[in-house]
């Protein structure tokens, strides 16, 4: 085990509720939570205000490479920061929802999060979310959870949250973005979104938040007490 406790790495598509139950467990077991897809997001956020086009690799580098991602936790959950801007609302707009996919294939993105993540988790005691961990960034993780749900649970899902916020969006096109989404994950070249051989898969579809999370908690708890 790690200095500070286990690496849990969680993946799974889009709005499998990753970033949901993965805060509730790092909180249970008080343990850091990072959310890899924020830091995918906020480049994307940060390409966008640059009026950068997602083809422009060379641009983009050298966005990834003079930018500061940093989360910090209030008592109003975890804010996302680049170079000091508070962008917790704005990397979850539908622009860089539909923008992400192409910013995170491009291998230097993708290589310079990765590391911070790496640097992050190298104590343990850590939960992170996101398409690659178990597999890519975090291999040896103790605790790798892979966490589906089916398509039309996850649109629906995006939905109430959506009309939660005063968005009122049609579950079709969010059904469609969410498909769009994981066909990209799933199909580019570097670490693209798949299981890890050894991570244990979650089919959250007719589950609650709270059944979820007991679930993983109870992989942890086991881990714990047989190492
Ligand atoms: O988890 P979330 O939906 O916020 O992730 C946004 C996007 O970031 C994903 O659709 C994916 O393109 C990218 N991502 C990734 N690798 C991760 C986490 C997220 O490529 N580890």
């Amino acid at each position: 085990m790690h200095k500070n406790g286990l690496q849990v790495a969680i993946d799974g598509p889009a709005s499998a509720g990753k970033s949901t139950v993965a805060k509730l467990v790092a909180t249970k077991f008080n343990y850091i939570y990072c959310d890899t897809g924020a830091m995918y997001r906020a480049i994307t956020y940060k390409v966008l205000q640059n009026k950068v086009d997602l083809d422009d690799e060379a641009a983009i580098t050298k966005i990834v490479q003079n930018s500061v991602i940093s989360f910090k936790p209030t008592e109003n959950g975890q804010k996302v920061f680049i170079d000091g801007e508070d962008i917790t609302e704005a990397i979850r707009s539908e622009k860089v929802t539909n923008s992400v996919s192409a910013v995170s294939a491009i291998g230097s993105v993708r290589k310079q999060l990765s590391d911070q993540q790496q640097a992050l988790a190298a104590k343990g005691g850590i939960v992170m979310d996101g398409r690659d961990i178990g597999s890519t960034v975090l291999p040896n993780a103790e605790v790798k959870i892979f966490l589906i749900a089916s398509v039309d649970e996850r649109a629906e899902r995006r939905y109430k949250e959506n009309i939660a916020k005063g968005m009122d969006t049609s579950l079709e096109v969010l059904k469609q973005e969410i498909r769009d989404r994981d066909y990209k994950d799933s199909h580019r070249a570097l670490s693209p979104l798949v299981k890890a051989k050894d991570a244990i898969e979650v089919d959250t579809t007719s589950m609650t938040i709270n059944e979820v999370v007991e679930k993983i908690s109870t992989i942890i708890e086991k881990y714990l007490t047989s190492n």
